[in-house]
């Protein structure tokens, strides 16, 4: 099988949203403004609440989804239809915005290490404007494999025989956190037409001729598979892998459907009152 070799780098960028919280933007930046369908990665990680603390107050998403992954601390999530969920460490939620949800993703400490990824997922066309869903994984659903010096934490998609527990969503995600062992090497089938991303988050890894550091995302290019090897200290990254939707994005802030026109439709929908609507 060929493996796929990283075509490109980049670090991340600081930056703040939300009610200012402090992040390092890896996809959504001038530089990498998308990975089709990958819209947006952001890495928080801090242990100083005044990064942290403001949150993420109620703000509207309507085209795609996003995908919170905590590794540390714990974050509380509501809606306007009244959901609420926690988002502990080693948690997942994997949030299908669709026609629209209005929402607040807000911390549940006041000091302490808050860790952990969001990463946008962009829908089809004909997907924009689906029901809202949410699928709230707690960590203890989240399969573990060790196999080789690595241990991987399958969230969607499959390694081996274990299937992770994010389901139907139409763009066949793999979504894996992979911690290497120094000198170990893993490897993963990733065939066809996805696009896919390494993003290392602890120490370094090397993907084909790329030595990857900490805060460097490596876009992979083509091939059958994805090889990674640590080196004299152990890494750990995310490997990230979709179907590309190869179609016109029309982005707006919290809004991303295909043309202008739908964007105001969004912005009025929301003014009107109608963007909750449901049917
Ligand atoms: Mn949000």
């Amino acid at each position: 099988m060929i493996p796929r070799p990283v075509v490109s780098t980049r670090r991340g960028e600081p930056t703040s949203d939300g009610a200012g919280v402090r992040l390092v933007r890896v996809i959504g930046t001038p530089g990498l403004d998308q990975l089709d369908p990958f819209l947006l990665l952001d890495e928080f990680r801090s242990d100083d609440a005044s990064d942290y603390g403001a949150g993420f107050p109620d703000h509207p998403h309507r085209g795609f989804e996003t995908v919170t992954y905590m590794l540390a601390g714990e974050m509380e999530h509501r809606d306007h239809a009244g959901n609420r969920g926690r988002l502990t460490a080693g948690s997942v939620q994997w949030m299908t915005a669709g026609r629209g949800i209005i929402h607040s993703e807000m911390p549940k400490q006041q000091d302490g290490l808050m860790w952990g990824f969001q990463l946008w997922v962009n829908l089809p066309a004909k997907h924009k404007m689906t029901a809202p869903r949410y699928q709230d994984i707690p960590p203890e659903r989240i399969p573990v494999v060790e196999k080789d010096g690595a241990v991987v934490r399958v969230v969607a998609g499959s390694f081996g025989e274990v299937v992770g527990p994010v389901r139907d969503v139409v763009t066949a995600p793999l979504y894996l956190d992979v911690a290497l062992r120094a000198g170990a090497t893993f490897e993963c089938p990733l065939t066809g037409d996805r696009s896919g991303f390494v993003y290392v988050f602890e120490g370094a890894v090397e993907v084909g001729e790329a030595h990857l550091e900490r805060g460097t995302l490596g876009v992979l290019g083509t091939g059958e598979l994805v090889r990674a090897t640590a080196g004299p200290q152990p890494g750990r990254f995310l490997l990230v892998a979709a179907q590309p939707l190869r179609e016109p994005i029309a982005r707006m802030g919290p809004f991303v459907m295909n043309t202008r026109a739908e964007l105001a439709q969004a912005v009025d929908d929301l003014q009107s009152g109608s963007f909750l609507r449901t049917g």
